[in-house]
């Protein structure tokens, strides 16, 4: 029996997981942040992107909205807010 075959390898980058998110996104608040990259780190999707408070980001093309990194956040600086 087989599993699920992914044909075209690098695919990726062009299934935009973002549409995947149902009611919340990931908001980088910016204020406490010391760059520590655990965020990038445990991201299922590798959306999140920067080095410190003022280049932190995700993707939200890619962003499914699991909550991994404001669980993961030692500065609580990432917060869930309700998608608009
Ligand atoms: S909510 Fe999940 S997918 Fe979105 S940026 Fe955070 S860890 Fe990545
Ligand atoms: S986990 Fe929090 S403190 Fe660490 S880089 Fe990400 S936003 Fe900054």
């Amino acid at each position: 029996m087989f599993g699920p075959l992914i044909a075209k390898p690098g695919s990726s980058q062009h299934n935009k997981t973002g549409s995947w998110r149902i009611k919340s996104r990931p908001k980088f608040l910016k204020k406490e942040c010391i760059g520590c990259k655990l965020c990038i780190l445990v991201c299922p999707e590798s959306c999140i992107t920067g080095s410190d408070k003022d280049t932190i980001n995700c993707d939200l093309d890619y962003c499914k909205g699991c909550g991994l990194c404001v669980k993961i956040c030692p500065k609580k600086d990432i917060i869930m807010e309700e998608e608009r």
